[in-house]
């Protein structure tokens, strides 16, 4: 179990006229804890254009200065690679030999000795480098993010500002900050990292995605909290949304509760089920076969969201067929006789792949993404079916393919064709465009299954940016007008003659309470983060079929998404016995 107050060396002592103050925002995955803050440091400015050594700077000074701040660099990555693990041991080393690259380090130097200042320099020897490797492809062209990724901290370095990405301290912190970004994840240490506290950022945002994934009580939205001093006690309740600083007696007792409670629920049992035995299939969204391993030893009953762009994040070549083969049947292979729902490559918006996006599309979550970059990549998504076809063959997976953001059931139609044409017979599409929602009935004259994809749902019916923190109390899927799409879908899943499944892998599934009038508005399967699922299933134990669907009622006419999660949370004592 883990401590629970945790101070720094060194903490900054709370101002006491602070003591007490609470920051609100969104609660996006719970748990209550208490530690020091540590924050993220700002993105770093790029230097002007053109900007030359100081008066007095010899280029020489200059030159030593930077081979100075490119070492400093390296050595500070690699102490921090020898006590990481995993992909960010991986990460970290990678950009540790970056740092000191004898041609990196040669080609600003040259510039340099044309009087250019040494931020300047690195900077465009970095740019040149990375359009280098880039040109080269492949392995080489990956490695033109860890170019631009060292030429930020050489620059911080050079101006004595703390480095770009998650700090590092030796003792665990509370990380407090504008938002995450995705990149930012492979060097986030959970061992290190207590909670996430954001300014900005949405429930369905990047940082709410990974604080669920990996179970630390998380809180977005809480405008002004990045303005606290490093070093500052305070408490988090993931649940409530809430930061206190300088805690008392009482929020150190909520918080050893929690802990209890996490050890008591960390168990799932393998079967999901309501009081009365009615059985709803908890199952895992999962990135790749890492994931896929987790959630399959914390019982998951499947995998009901593959997300195949994240086996590719910031890769600048379509993968090849082995490649993909390889990242698929990792995944099969954790889950024997199991469900596997694979979606084809979901990029575009806050999920770039370059080999598949336009980066300068004006409006990038209403652009070429999805299912649409079939319009702009043909063959692309043939050779992924391709791929998954042949990952599946002679694995004992069940496997189901899934396009994502389809807005018609001619798309759905078209789809289902290629899936047939590769050979996999299950083919199904996700709703997260309310006009699938709207015309599921049709969609499902083509396909198999549909799985509502809560987070761009809810951004689409509300017009509100997923990411964005000033959107947050519009951007929940407890809005009643959301709850209305994931009716209407249901209700068309049952006519025209069909009755075909419908899932939920969006986060609104993660939410035990939300789950329960998920059940009782009648979608059959949930799917989530694994550590999310024995919360979850214990709550969904505590009702019956009826109750949840009583519970459905109340959300769906209650006046406002407040209400809806306060009714819903006020008829389930059991969250409040749980912290959750
Ligand atoms: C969703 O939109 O709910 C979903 C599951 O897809 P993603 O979060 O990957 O966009
Ligand atoms: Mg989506």
């Amino acid at each position: 179990m883990r401590t629970i107050v945790q101070t720094l060396p060194g903490s900054a002592s709370t101002d006491k006229s602070e003591t007490g103050r609470t920051f609100a925002g969104v609660g996006v995955s719970p748990g209550r804890i208490i530690g020091s803050i540590l924050l993220m440091p700002q993105a770093v400015r790029e230097p002007a254009v053109g900007d030359r050594l100081a008066e007095g700077t010899s280029p020489e000074e200059a030159s030593t200065a930077l081979r100075a701040a490119a070492k400093a660099v390296q050595t500070n990555l690699t102490t921090r690679s020898v006590g990481a693990s995993g992909a960010g041991r991986e990460v970290l080393e990678a950009t540790a030999l970056m740092a000191n690259d004898p041609m990196l380090i040669k080609a600003a130097v040259k510039l340099i000795t044309t009087g250019t200042s040494a931020e300047r320099a690195i900077w465009d020897a970095a740019a040149s480098v990375a359009e280098m490797l880039h040109n080269l492809g492949g392995y080489m062209a990956e490695r033109a993010t860890d170019v631009l990724d060292v030429r930020g901290r050489i620059v911080a370095e050079l101006r004595g500002v703390p480095a770009p990405g998650i700090p590092y301290s030796d003792t665990p912190f509370i990380l407090v900050g504008e938002d995450l970004a995705p990149a930012d994840t492979a060097t986030l240490d959970p061992a290190k990292v207590l909670a996430l506290v954001t300014s900005s950022g949405g429930p369905q945002s990047h940082t709410a995605i990974i604080a669920r994934a990996l179970g630390l009580p998380a809180v977005v939205a809480a405008v002004g909290v990045d303005a606290l001093a490093a070093g500052i006690l305070v408490f988090v309740d993931g649940a409530a949304g809430t930061i206190m600083v300088d805690p008392g007696a009482d929020e150190v007792a909520l918080a050893n509760g929690w802990a209890t409670t996490t050890a008591a629920l960390a168990v799932f049992d393998g079967t999901g089920r309501l009081k009365d035995g009615h059985l709803v299939p908890l199952l895992s969204n999962v990135g790749g076969a890492k994931d896929a391993v987790k959630a399959a030893a914390a019982g998951a009953q499947g995998v009901g969201l593959l997300r195949t762009e994240f086996c590719f994040l910031e890769r600048d070549t379509e993968p090849s067929l082995a490649e993909q083969v390889e990242a698929y049947r990792g995944v099969f292979d954790a889950f024997p006789g199991k469900k596997v729902v694979v979606r084809t490559l979901d990029a575009g918006a806050d999920k770039p792949l370059p080999f598949l996006t336009d980066a300068s599309e004006p409006n990038p979550a209403l652009g070429v993404r999805g299912y649409r970059t079939d319009l702009s990549s043909p063959g692309v998504l043939e050779r992924q079916l391709a791929a998954i076809a042949l990952a599946a063959e002679g694995t004992e997976a069940e496997v189901w393919v899934m396009a994502p953001m389809i807005s018609t059931a001619e798309e759905a139609e078209h789809f289902a064709g290629l899936c047939q044409a590769a050979g996999l017979q299950t083919p199904g599409v996700m709703v997260e465009v309310p006009s699938a929602a709207l015309t599921a009935a049709s969609i499902l004259g083509h396909v198999d299954f549909v799985s509502l994809g809560t987070n761009d749902l809810t951004q689409y019916a509300m017009a509100a940016d997923r990411q964005l923190g000033p959107l947050a109390s519009l951007n929940t899927p407890w809005q009643p007008a959301v709850l209305q799409l994931i009716r209407l879908t249901v209700a068309g899943s049952r006519d025209e003659g069909h009755d075909k499944p419908v899932g939920v892998c969006g986060e609104a599934a993660a939410d035990p309470a939300l789950a329960v009038v998920l059940v009782g508005l009648g979608v059959s399967t949930l799917s989530m983060t694994a550590r999310a699922l024995s919360a979850v299933a214990a709550v969904l134990a505590s009702v019956t079929l009826i109750e949840t669907q009583g519970l459905a009622a109340l959300a769906l006419t209650a006046h406002s998404a407040t209400d809806a999660r306060r009714i819903v949370r006020e008829k389930l004592p059991i969250l409040t016995e749980l912290g959750l």
